[in-house]
C-alpha cells in the first residue's frame, strides 16, 4: 500500500512537488497557511485540509516545504506546532532551505518526542519541481533516507545522503553559494558588456557556447533579456540563503569574499523592492548601480 503523505507549504516549490506525488499514486493531503493556494490542488484531486492538525494525523510521512527558519520552527514547534499531533512511526521530512543548526535542533526536539526527522532540502527550481527533476540533499538516519526513496524518486532525479541531521542543510548551502555567486557573476559580466555597448543577445549566445555555459544560464536567459523577473526562485530566498551561508562561515572560520560581495548586491536589491522578484533581478540592481539603466 502506498504511503500516506501530508505536505505542508503550497508555495512555488511545494505545490508542484505535492502534485507529482499525487500523480504517482501516493495519498497526499495538503495544507497551506493561506487557504487559497490549496484550491488548484483540490481541483486536481488532492485531499486538502484547513488545519495543521488535520493534515498530519495518521500519516506515514509529513513533508514541510516552507520559506525559512522562522516558518519551519513555527509550523513544527510553535504554539500549534505539528510535533504535538504527530505520532511514531510517522517520519517528518523538512525539505525547506534552513540553517543546519535549525535542522539539527528540530531533529533533536522531535527525537525527544519519539519522532524521526530528516532534513532533505532540494536543488533545482520550479521547472525541476514540476518535472520531478529535483536533487535531494539529505541528513538524518541512513535507513530513513533509504525508506524515503520511493518519495524522493518521484520528486527528484537524484538524492544524496550526507550524514547526520543538519548535513542535508549544509549541502544545500554549499550548492546555493555557487548559485548565488553564479547569478552575481553572470550579472556583472552582462553589466560590463552593457557599458562596453555590446549587444546583450549576442553576449548571451557567446556565454552559452563558452566553457562557462550552464543550464542555469539557459533558465535565466529570457528574464535577463526582457528584464522581467517573475519569481521561480525569489530574490528574498537567495538573500536568506547567502545570509545563512555567511553566518555559518563566520562560525566555522571559512573565508568567502565572493559570497560577501554577492550578499551586498542581493541586500541592495532587497532595499529596492525586488524581494519577490526572481533572484535574477540582481542584474537589474547592478545595472542600476552602474548607471546602465535609469
Ligand atoms: P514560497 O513560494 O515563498 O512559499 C513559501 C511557503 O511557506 C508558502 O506556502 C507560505 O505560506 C509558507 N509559509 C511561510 N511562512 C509561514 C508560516 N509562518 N507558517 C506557515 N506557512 C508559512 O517559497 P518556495 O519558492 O516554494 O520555497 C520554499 C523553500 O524551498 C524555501 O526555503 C526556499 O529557499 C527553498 N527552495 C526554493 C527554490 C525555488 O526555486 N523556488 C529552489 C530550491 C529551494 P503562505 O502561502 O501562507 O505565505
Amino acid at each position: 500500500m502506498s504511503k500516506k503523505i501530508a505536505f505542508i507549504g503550497m508555495g512555488n516549490m511545494g505545490a508542484p512537488m505535492a502534485l507529482n506525488l499525487h500523480k504517482a499514486g501516493f495519498e497526499v493531503t495538503v495544507y497551506n497557511r493561506s487557504a487559497e493556494k490549496v484550491l488548484p490542488l483540490k481541483e486536481q484531486g488532492l485531499h486538502t485540509v484547513g488545519s495543521l492538525q488535520d493534515a498530519v494525523m495518521h500519516k506515514d510521512v509529513v513533508i514541510t516545504m516552507l520559506s525559512n527558519d522562522a516558518a519551519v520552527k513555527e509550523v513544527i514547534t510553535g504554539d500549534e506546532g505539528i510535533l504535538d499531533y504527530i505520532e511514531a512511526p510517522t517520519v517528518l521530512v523538512d525539505m525547506s532551505t534552513v540553517s543546519p543548526d535549525t535542522s539539527g535542533e528540530l531533529a533533536e526536539t522531535a527525537a525527544q518526542m519519539g519522532i524521526t526527522m530528516m532534513d532533505a532540502p532540494v536543488s533545482g527550481s520550479v521547472n525541476a519541481a514540476e518535472s520531478g527533476n529535483l536533487v535531494i540533499l539529505a541528513g538524518g538516519k541512513k535507513e530513513v533516507f533509504e525508506s524515503l526513496q520511493d518519495i524522493f524518486e518521484v520528486v527528484g532525479k537524484a538524492s544524496y545522503y550526507f550524514g547526520n541531521n543538519g548535513s542535508g542543510s549544509k549541502a544545500k548551502l554549499v550548492i546555493n553559494l555557487l548559485l548565488g555567486t553564479t547569478m552575481q557573476g553572470i550579472s556583472e559580466s552582462l553589466v560590463l558588456a552593457e557599458k562596453f555597448g555590446l549587444e546583450r543577445t549576442t553576449v548571451l549566445d557567446m556565454m552559452q557556447q563558452a566553457a562557462v555555459a550552464s543550464p542555469f544560464l539557459g533558465f535565466k536567459r529570457n528574464l535577463l533579456l526582457e528584464e522581467q523577473y517573475p519569481a521561480a526562485f525569489s530574490l528574498k530566498h537567495m538573500h536568506k540563503d547567502l545570509g545563512l551561508i555567511l553566518g555559518q562561515a563566520r562560525e566555522i572560520g571559512s573565508v568567502l569574499p565572493a559570497t560577501s560581495a554577492a550578499y551586498q548586491s542581493y541586500s541592495a536589491a532587497m532595499n529596492h523592492n525586488m524581494a519577490d522578484m526572481d533572484m535574477a533581478a540582481v542584474f537589474a540592481e547592478l545595472l542600476s548601480q552602474s548607471g546602465a539603466k535609469n
